[in-house]
């Protein structure tokens, strides 16, 4: 975790006008982010082949312990390679050193077919090549295991950034396709219950053939090329959506599949780019989205109405504003968010409603003081505020938890409204 002095912001952020752009605050000052490296965390559940080795610090070490040991069940499929002093003081040759544990790894578990070199604050610091280590160790170890590598350091980073930096080294390294018939891929890990969902109303719209990226195991990754036609699955994929244009891939642009109507959306990209017959489209989507739509009417009785402050956290911040907004009749006081690429968040910011508030970038001690002066029933942030905030009689969400809970799709509607009424029905109940 790390805190960033940068330049002082502004006070309040203005308010957008009726459908006018919204205007956007943008905040330079101190902030609160948390690395990269806790993506290791949902991607090594979903990569079932993969390993992530942290080319990284005791602190490194202890992040990934606390944060998978935590939240999830971890699995033997991460580690740290610890770089010590004799490494940091350039006494010792990291190399040879990362080379030795990478050949002991790969002796002892055949089961990896791709290592991830995972680079962090420590490494980029003492300037370990990892792309030229990650060469080096392909070639000795392909064609049983591609060795690639990222950066998950902190420095100036939100922790989903870790996943785009992934997932961009896994699109440069897949193979090029050269057909030009069209396929899809779905950018964006996904738990394996959503891509199932999402493949079976794909297979009964005729949309295909399609992919995930990243794919399940290493064997099954799409080739990339003009025929190559994606879809985000989630909002902060910007570096990734670069690679695959780059190698001739086009973006379907779609709000995100959060909720009924974001996920009806984006369906429909990939319809309409298909040609799928609108008949058949309201068909096949007919009985999902009234599950979710009866799914998500219970919740909206304890959500509407109420009020929502976003900080600046993990980058799902608008698509999930619109969802809460639009279908659950909250209201929204600001939203934050650490980076605004309008160029994927084109459709969603047309869905915010008049008067939304936004802001980009953080100056975390003025936006405190607006969170507190507003009072929401709901505040949305990172780990380093929820606990300060509850304590001061907020009721907070974690943000991490819409990474880490299956929230896309139609049937997953109801589980992301929850995660909002959860926090609200505890804070009533310990308040009677
Ligand atoms: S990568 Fe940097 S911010 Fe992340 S745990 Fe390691 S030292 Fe801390």
């Amino acid at each position: 975790m790390t805190t960033l002095e940068l330049e002082r912001g502004c006070a309040t952020p203005p308010a957008a006008t009726d459908g006018a752009e919204p205007t956007i605050l943008r905040e330079r000052g101190q902030r609160e982010v948390f690395c990269g490296l806790t993506g290791i965390v949902w991607l090594h559940r979903k990569m079932q082949d993969a390993f992530f080795l942290i080319v990284g610090s005791r602190t490194c070490a202890h992040l990934m312990q606390s944060a998978a040991g935590v939240m999830i069940f971890a699995e033997p499929r991460f580690a740290t390679a610890i770089l010590e002093e004799r490494d940091l003081a350039g006494l010792a040759d990291a190399n040879e050193e990362l080379d030795r544990v990478v050949d002991r790894l790969l002796a002892r578990r055949n089961d990896i077919k791709v290592l991830f070199l995972v680079g962090s604050c420590p490494s980029e610091v003492i300037k370990l090549d990892l792309s030229r280590a990650a060469e080096r160790l392909s070639t000795r170890h392909m064609p049983t295991v591609r060795v690639l590598n990222y950066s998950g350091s902190g420095i100036e980073t939100t922790f989903t950034q870790g996943e785009d930096a992934c997932l961009s080294a896994l699109a440069g390294a897949a193979p090029t396709s050269t057909t030009k018939d069209a396929s899809l891929l779905v950018v964006g890990a996904v738990a394996d219950v959503v891509e199932d969902q999402f493949r079976r109303l794909f297979s009964d719209l005729g949309v295909g053939p399609v992919d995930f990226l990243p794919s399940r195991k290493a064997a099954e990754v799409a080739g990339i090329g003009p025929g190559t036609r994606y879809l985000l699955a989630q909002p902060y994929l910007r570096d990734v959506a670069g690679v695959l244009d780059e190698r001739g891939a086009q973006r379907l642009p779609a709000p995100f599949p959060f909720g009924a109507e974001g996920t009806t959306a984006w369906l429909k990209a990939a319809a309409d780019a298909w040609n799928v017959d609108p008949a058949r489209f309201d068909d096949v989507v007919a009985g999902p989205h009234a599950r979710a739509t009866k799914a998500l009417a219970s919740r909206r009785a304890l959500l509407d109405g109420k009020r929502a402050f976003f900080f600046p956290d993990s980058q799902l911040e608008i698509p999930i504003a619109r969802f809460l907004s639009r279908e659950l009749g909250v209201s929204l006081i600001e939203v934050g968010t650490p980076y605004l690429h309008r160029a994927h968040l084109e459709e969603e910011l047309r869905m915010l409603p008049a008067g939304a508030k936004l802001s980009e970038g953080q100056d975390v001690d003025l936006q405190l003081e607006r969170c507190r002066a507003a009072r929401p029933d709901i505040t949305v942030c990172g780990l380093g505020l929820a606990n300060p905030l509850e304590a001061e009689g907020l009721t907070t969400k974690w943000s991490i938890e819409l990474v880490f809970t299956p929230i896309q799709g139609y049937e997953q509607a109801g589980d992301l409204a929850e995660l909002f009424t959860r926090p609200i029905v505890r804070r009533e109940r310990l308040a009677v």
